[in-house]
């Protein structure tokens, strides 16, 4: 039932809820997603737009630079403090 999956026309295990995509093709298109957003990541410090610089290994990085990720822990410690 329902339409066969967009890249392999199989639709035997059609379990996902987009209908785009068989089960296996859903579980790779969401880890590309995922991968994708890793490179695409940017500095999460506030006003600063510098790519954080993943190099395509383990885990995602938030900071552009250990510098950052510095200055943003100190920002976090200050505004713990004030609240
Ligand atoms: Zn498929
Ligand atoms: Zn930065």
């Amino acid at each position: 039932m329902g339409r066969p999956c967009d890249v392999c026309e199989d639709a035997s295990d059609y379990a996902n809820g987009h209908g785009a995509w068989c089960e296996a093709h859903t579980a790779r298109s969401r880890h590309e997603d995922a991968e994708a957003a890793r490179w695409d990541a940017v500095c999460a410090l506030e006003g600063c737009e510098n790519n954080a610089g993943w190099d395509g290994m383990g885990r995602a990085r938030k900071y552009c630079s250990n510098a950052h990720s510095q200055k943003a822990y100190r920002l976090r410690k200050a505004a713990a403090i004030a609240n």
